[in-house]
């Protein structure tokens, strides 16, 4: 591991201590092996003056629920170091009181809550100190001799402190510790099965004591030739797996959520492990890491149901032996090995997943050194159960805003390069959906840039391309549990007689048997979808034809008739079809201004007057069509299928 310390940017940081804190602190945060996602914590001590000038010594700390990798001086939280060590002094305190106290404590009241190892912070007399969970330091903590080698590789001046809850209890702990130790004689402090601290008076020294005792850790395990799982490409994955896999887990979760694969070689060397179901059945890497995987990953060498069964029933007995009136979680894994496929990560957003994949790609890997260095050896299950129903963690689920309604969702939109189809992906991903996007239009792969879109290059006539882009979907979130059929064509205006033959049949090949294609490849994945439905943009066509407009008018009459058809046909497996009649939408593709004109000269309009030729007297725009055709997926419409809703405001030819 290398310090990531640069002169030029720090040397403009020369005097100011707080700025120096956020600088080293994003270095510590910059480097995955030292802390994932919020994990972590850092401080400086400030001597201030108050509002009457009288002196006090400030202990700015991490705030919870900022991240070390882009902190900024306003995530720590300003606490008065006074009060924070009479709080070690006491015997006892709870974790809600001492929350209280530290909240009480700060000299802002508006800065975020401090971290839980504050006392602790204030205990370690320097001025800056410096906390991380290295991944180097806990696979060495993790084995059964895990101690006489951390006395070995780092001697007598490393205070070696044995597990024990973070919080109070751990600040505690180190108060009785050190009370004759010189800390001058400290290089730092492992924290077993927890992580490491570091401190000094000086920014960068007490940065590059981390950097340095990790990278003793990482040459430790380097020396002892541990290797790593050899890398393997994955086997195939089916989509209806996949999907069936969410299926399940949702209703564990009782909601809908993601899925994201991790098969990278190392992965899916993992996963091949004979040992891996053996190995991940002990633990998590640190205590902190249950919040978001749980204890340990489903192990899938089975039916899905049966192993979700057990896993459930291994995790109620779990509850039970060690709950003390807490109540119970969820039975549902938020990560699993599919053997020979890699890993699996399972949560409610694309950044939950995220992290998740992030923190078991690390745990997988510490625990095979583990392993081979000696053996992996996890903390006691009721450790484990402390922090994982800790009462500040309680506290914070309760605190979790309320969900978007279609949080965990999955849909398939074609057309999405622009106008409705485009307005429908955006107003998806407000509410909450993840979106595969299709589109003939190459620009489709970087239209959306946010990782809730898949932009997929797919021309609807072509059947393989449209199943493929269905399976891509499905592969990359999980499944399907929406699809707006939108992709669509106004073909030249000509009227019957004088039809060309190749006009006619485009339309027809892509407003209707394009359709009804991705309806014969959707509708496998939306049966194992969470509350699935289909939404069909129509034309006002449909009910109100016009002359000129025959192969567009038919198509669309035929689309819908392909949905009423549908409707009836997928109403016993639960999902609904609904058919929106847009009108005078003129901000899409279709809508030329060649078109747009000899449609107003027919009606002996003006293009304003056609624009806002309604009974509301008021333009339709994509972003209007795209909100109908999202509440009528959502659960608005959950008593609802085969209807045909216009939005026209108003047509005297439709009402
Ligand atoms: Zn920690």
């Amino acid at each position: 591991m290398k310090s990531r310390w640069n002169d030029e940017d720090a040397s403009s940081l020369e005097g100011n201590l707080l700025a120096q804190r956020v600088y080293t602190s994003r270095l510590l945060g910059a480097d995955e092996d030292l802390v994932l996602h919020g994990g972590g914590n850092t401080s400086v001590k400030i001597t201030e003056k108050d509002l009457f000038g009288d002196e006090q010594e400030i202990l700015y700390v991490k705030g919870s629920g900022w991240d070390l990798g882009t902190i900024e001086e306003a995530g720590f939280a300003p606490v008065k170091l006074a009060t924070l060590l009479r709080l070690a002094e006491l015997d006892d305190l709870s974790d809600l009181d001492m929350v209280k106290n530290q909240r009480m404590a700060m000299t802002n009241p508006s800065a975020p809550n401090p971290s839980v190892e504050t006392i602790l912070h204030g205990l370690i007399p320097y001025t800056f100190v410096d906390h991380t969970h290295a991944d180097a330091v806990v696979t060495i903590t993790n084995t059964p001799s895990g101690e006489d080698r951390i006395k070995e590789i780092y001697g007598p001046n490393m205070l070696i402190v044995p597990y024990v809850m973070p919080g109070f209890i751990l600040a505690r702990t180190i108060y009785l510790m050190t009370r004759d130790v010189d800390w001058d004689s400290l290089e730092g402090m492992i924290l077993m099965n927890h992580g490491v601290f570091t401190f000094d008076h000086d920014a960068r020294r007490s940065y590059e004591k981390m950097i340095n005792i990790v990278s003793q850790a990482e040459d430790y395990i380097a020396s002892k030739n541990l290797g790593a799982p050899a890398p393997s490409a994955p086997d195939p994955a089916t989509p209806a797996q996949i999907a069936g896999i969410r299926k399940a887990v949702s209703e564990g979760f009782g909601k809908p959520i993601l899925i994201k694969r991790n098969t990278s070689p190392e992965a899916v060397g993992f996963s091949k492990l004979a040992y891996a179901k053996s190995l991940t059945s002990l633990g998590p890497l640190t205590p902190d890491h249950i919040i978001r995987t749980k204890r340990v990953p489903a192990f899938i060498d089975g039916p899905i149901e049966r192993i979700l069964g057990e896993y459930a029933d291994a995790y109620s007995s779990y509850f039970e032996q060690y709950n003390q009136g807490e109540t119970k979680l969820d039975q549902a894994p938020r990560w699993a090995i599919l053997p020979g496929q890699g890993s699996l990560s399972f949560g409610p957003s694309t950044k939950h997943v995220r992290i998740i994949e992030d923190i078991t790609a690390h745990t997988m890997q510490a625990l095979y050194r583990s392993e081979q260095m000696e053996k992996w050896q996890a903390l006691p299950q009721s450790d484990l159960f402390e922090v994982e129903y800790w009462s500040l963690e309680q506290a914070k689920l309760k605190r979790a805003a309320a969900p978007k309604e279609m949080q965990g969702k999955i849909a398939l939109v074609t057309g999405a390069a622009g106008g409705i189809g485009k307005a429908c992906v955006e107003a998806l991903v407000k509410n909450g959906c993840v979106v595969g996007a299709l589109d003939i239009d190459p620009a489709i792969e970087t239209a959306f840039s946010q990782s809730e879109v898949l932009g997929i290059v797919c021309d609807v006539t072509n059947d393989q391309q449209l199943k493929d882009a269905v399976e891509a979907t499905v592969l990359q979130f999980g499944g399907l549990d929406y699809v707006v059929a939108n992709a669509g064509i106004f073909p030249k205006s000509a009227h019957i007689a004088d039809m060309q033959a190749e006009n006619w049949d485009l339309s027809m090949n892509i407003n209707v048997t394009s359709q009804q294609r991705l309806f014969t490849f959707a509708v496998p994945y939306l049966e194992l979808g969470f509350d699935p439905s289909i939404v069909i943009i129509g034309s006002k066509n449909v009910p109100a034809p016009g002359p000129g407009a025959a192969a567009y008018s038919v198509a669309k009459a035929g689309l819908t008739q392909l949905g009423r058809v549908a409707a009836m046909e997928l109403g016993p497996k639960n999902i609904r079809v609904n058919i929106v009649h847009p009108n005078a939408v003129y901000d899409t593709a279709i809508w030329t201004d060649e078109v747009l004109q000899q449609r107003a000269a027919h009606y002996g309009l003006t293009v304003e007057e056609y624009k806002t030729n309604n009974m509301l007297k008021t333009e339709i725009t994509s972003h209007h069509v795209a909100e109908l055709a999202v509440t009528m997926l959502g659960s608005a419409f959950s008593k609802i299928t085969g209807a045909q809703v216009p939005i026209d405001g108003g047509n005297d030819r439709v009402i």
